[in-house]
């Protein structure tokens, strides 16, 4: 599946707020948008203008796609398949989102960024329930379990993201064992536990046009 890579800050500065594409770095003071917090582009520093509900709405839409690093198309299926589900829909929506493999391995604390657990996903350094999986978007069930390949288990970058996970549970739907470096996908998360400063309402708003 495609996946965008062009520059990754200029999607934190076009939204106008940090939206952790780069691990460690988001954290640091050579953030973008601690050091450049203005718009990309000529006319970048100028007033920013105000949106319709249009624009709004899209935004916003941008905003959850790039946090997840997925495009337009693959995208809008998630849409699809959350409204085609019961309950409600923007919640079904990001709950999807949550259950990707490469967001999971994210989670758990084995990749800094989405970008680098999927790198992992793709490189064949993780596995489902004993088998490699190397589809950044498998969906994860509830009781899977998501594990470092043995070989794998000596990687630099994996043992820097683990450092900094505090604690031995990352998340209240996740469980980790951090000395085996592997965890289980409890159960799929409720809205309030995902905690992202997003209004999915305004994604369904949008695409429900
Ligand atoms: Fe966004 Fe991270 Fe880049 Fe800051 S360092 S602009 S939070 S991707």
């Amino acid at each position: 599946m495609a996946r965008y890579t062009g520059p990754v800050c200029k999607l934190c500065r076009r939204e106008g707020e940090k939206l952790f594409l780069k691990g460690s770095r988001c954290l640091s003071s050579k953030c973008a948008i601690e050091r450049k917090g203005y718009a990309p582009g000529e006319h970048g520093q100028g007033r920013r203008r105000r949106l319709s509900d249009y624009g709004i709405q899209l935004r916003e839409k941008q905003k959850l796609r790039r946090i997840y690093g997925i495009l337009e198309k693959q995208f809008r299926n998630y849409f699809k398949k959350a409204d085609a589900m019961t309950g409600v829909t923007g919640t079904n929506l990001l709950q999807l989102l949550e259950s990707r493999l490469d967001n999971t391995v994210h989670r758990l604390g084995f990749g800094s960024s989405r970008a680098a657990a999927r790198m992992l996903v793709k490189h064949r350094h993780i596995m489902v329930n004993g088998k490699t999986v190397d589809i950044p978007s498998f969906l994860v069930s509830p009781g899977d379990r998501i594990q470092v390949r043995e070989k794998s288990k000596k990687m630099e970058a994996i043992h820097d993201s683990m450092q900094k996970i505090k604690g031995e549970h990352p998340l209240p739907w996740l469980e980790l064992d951090k000395a085996k470096m592997e965890g289980t996908f409890l159960q799929v998360p409720e809205r309030e536990e995902i905690g992202l400063d997003v209004n999915e309402q305004l994604v369904v708003e949008l695409y429900s046009k």
